[in-house]
Order: C-alpha cells, then structure tokens, then sequence
C-alpha cells in the first residue's frame, strides 16, 4: 500500500505512514497494558510522520523501545524502536482497520486464556519471538 493517513480517536494526531500489507497481533504485558486491549498493528515501512509533534506523548518502555500515544484522548498510536528500525502502527489508526487482514500473533504465551483470535495464525511465544532480536526482556 502506499502512504496513508492515520488519526487517533480526538484528530489531534495525524500520521502519515506507509504501512506494510498484513497486520499482526501481540499478547505480551507490555502491550495489553498499554492499548487495553490486543495490539494489533502493522509494520510501517520507514518511520511515521507527524503533521504535528505538539499532541504527541511518547513513553520510554524499555531501554530499546518506546510507545508514541495521543496526550490529549490517550489513543495508543504505534510502538517502535529507539533505534527508528522498527514501527509498529496500531491499526486501530486507520479508517478501514479491515484492510489489513491479522496473519500473525506473537506472544501466544501472555495471551489471557478468556479470549482467541479466529483463523489459524502464524503463532510464536515470547521466548521464540525475542529469539529473533538481541535483547532478552519484553519493550
Ligand atoms: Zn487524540
Ligand atoms: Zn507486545
């Protein structure tokens, strides 16, 4: 997909970002803490773009990663990296959420047992997930 717009719930964030085809979900603390919910997001090709940096609250969660929320409603907009490498835009941002079917779910391990995704998804627990990357704790 080419470059699209994204809002949080009041308006005062508007995003542009080029988001990848699919979305995935994640289960981790981190996560469902923050969104009150499931994350569920796709990855933006290069870093977001903000009309406007005034509205924007970013919380450090770890030493690599930061989460990007709305000061003023409290939308949870996008996880990244410190690094800039890695954004994972909510894709409760977007108008049309169900453009980005969800093929994947991470974190399968922190999932509360009183929910489940539908479809078979492409699964990985924490431990196999972080396997992937460097740092060894949850962002
Ligand atoms: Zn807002
Ligand atoms: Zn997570």
């Amino acid at each position: 997909m080419t470059e699209t717009t994204g809002r949080c719930l009041c308006g005062a964030c508007v995003m542009t970002i080029e988001p990848g085809p699919e979305a995935g979900a994640c289960h981790c603390d981190f996560c469902r803490k923050w969104s009150g919910g499931i994350f569920i997001a796709v990855d933006a090709k290069r870093p977001v773009r903000f009309a406007d940096d005034a509205p924007i609250g970013v919380y450090r969660s770890s030493e690599w990663a930061e989460r990007v929320f709305c000061r003023t409603c409290g939308s949870s907009l996008l996880w990244r990296s410190v690094d800039g490498q890695h954004n994972a835009v909510s894709v409760q941002v977007f108008d049309d959420p169900a453009a980005f079917p969800v093929t994947s779910e991470i974190f399968t391990d922190r999932k509360p047992v009183t929910y489940a995704l539908a479809g078979s998804l492409n699964g990985m627990t924490g431990p196999e997930f972080m396997a992937q990357f460097s740092p060894d704790e949850e962002g």
